[in-house]
């Protein structure tokens, strides 16, 4: 499997929309073809119009807050002694995560297509919070596909997407989690597809929706870019990325304007409690190819072929499946990916809050955890970037219960 030289990461695809022959396609419906096919065009030509572009810049300055810092970990950097260790703290976004970008695109994509109307799934309710913040922002009508299982879990989620004027619509099929969602969202759409906008919240999913997402995301290293070539004068010689991923959202807009550099790119799935077979690590805990909402990929699975339980502490990272981009950049070996247990970022969460002035979620505290794995064992020439796509106020109720109390 190889990378095609001078395309971009979302490009990759062959014409059935295979990333490598082996991943992502359009495994979809008769139904939804055509209103994927009308996203599809819809969407190459705002991505090429002048005019569309200064619109998701503008409100990605005014709206979203671009640019967010980029900051040397001095105290971390001395305690571990070794490579210099950086943070993009895209937790300084609005909402406190990186999920607005995808939301605000998707939302002036809407209404280009004349939609006043937008509809999204979410699974721990970060998706759908932040759709509901960026549907209020532009004057959208919103309606949020969530499992009854997790509209139990994630209360304080549900809440603010109800405050935002969003409707939380209860899915009691399946599991009653995001698997399920996510189907009935398509379902949804599909019906109402020409009053309705649709958002999914990673980089899942069929291939536009994979394509929106990541396109959206890439603010964040085309910043990076900026703020790397100002404090080094140039890229690094030896330069990491550490990105958590879940569905991968984050890691590729991290990853992507640094695609055709020397930058070594390192995602960090979510290995679970240390004591248990279960994890959300399809890349690097065992998983075979399969078909998961509309897309081939690595899905943890059974035997049968049925979707396996996935366990984790952060909820962002608990998905089964993960982005066909990245089981692209695993295979093509343009990215390295392992995982970190439960236990070993809350350790990370704990020593990065306890030293510097940000404070990661579950999330980012997996990418802090091989940051701090690796540190130590590099020369103080060499530099990591983490990017801290999440805060922690979110997971204080988590935190304080497994570390007896919450610093940040
Ligand atoms: C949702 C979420 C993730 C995981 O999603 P990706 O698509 O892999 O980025 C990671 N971190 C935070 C803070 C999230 O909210």
């Amino acid at each position: 499997m190889k990378i095609k030289k001078g395309v971009s990461l979302i490009d990759q695809h062959d014409k059935n929309f295979m990333y490598g022959g082996k991943f992502g396609g359009n495994f979809i419906p008769e139904t939804l073809k055509k209103p994927i096919d009308d996203l599809t065009k819809l969407f190459s030509k705002l991505r090429r119009e002048k005019k569309f572009l200064s619109e998701r810049d503008y409100h990605f300055q005014t709206y979203v807050g671009a640019p967010t810092p980029f900051i040397k970990l001095e105290n971390l950097t001395d305690r571990l002694g070794g490579a210099q260790i950086y943070a993009k703290v895209v937790s300084e976004a609005n909402g406190g995560a990186h999920k607005i970008y995808n939301a605000t695109v998707h939302c002036l994509i809407a209404k280009r297509a004349g939609k006043k109307f937008i509809v999204g799934d979410t699974g721990a309710g970060y998706a759908g919070k932040m759709l509901s913040m960026a549907a209020k922002k532009f004057g959208l009508k919103c309606k949020i596909f969530m499992g009854a299982k997790d509209i139990k879990r994630q209360r304080p989620n549900v809440e603010a997407m109800k405050k935002n004027g969003a409707e939380v619509v209860p899915v009691t099929t399946g599991s009653q989690t995001l698997v399920d969602a996510v189907s009935e969202c398509m379902r949804y759409w599909v019906s109402n597809c020409d009053l309705v906008h649709n958002c999914i919240g990673s980089t899942v999913g069929p291939n536009i929706f994979i394509k929106i997402c990541a396109w959206s995301t890439a603010q964040i290293s085309r910043e990076l870019m900026i703020q790397v070539k100002d404090e080094f004068g140039k890229i690094p010689k030896k330069l990491k990325l550490i990105n958590c991923v879940g569905g991968g959202s984050s890691a590729a807009g991290f990853w992507n304007e640094f695609m055709n550099t020397n930058a070594e790119f390192i995602g960090v799935e979510a290995g679970g409690p240390k004591n248990s077979k279960l994890h959300a690590a399809p890349l690097t805990n065992g998983s075979k190819i399969g078909i998961l909402h509309g897309a081939a990929q690595y899905v943890i699975q059974d035997k049968e072929g049925q979707i396996g339980s996935t366990e984790s502490i952060s909820a962002g990272l608990d998905y089964p499946g993960i982005s066909p981009l990245h089981c692209f950049l695993k295979d093509a070996k343009r990215a390295r990916y392992t995982s970190a247990s439960d236990e070993d970022a809350l350790k990370a969460y704990e020593l990065v809050s306890k030293l510097e002035n940000i404070s990661p979620s579950l999330e980012p505290s997996h990418a802090f955890a091989e940051a701090i794995r690796l540190a130590p064992k590099l020369k103080s020439s060499e530099v990591i970037i983490v990017n801290s796509c999440g805060d922690s106020l979110k997971d204080k109720d988590i935190i304080k219960q497994r570390l007896g109390s919450y610093i940040r």
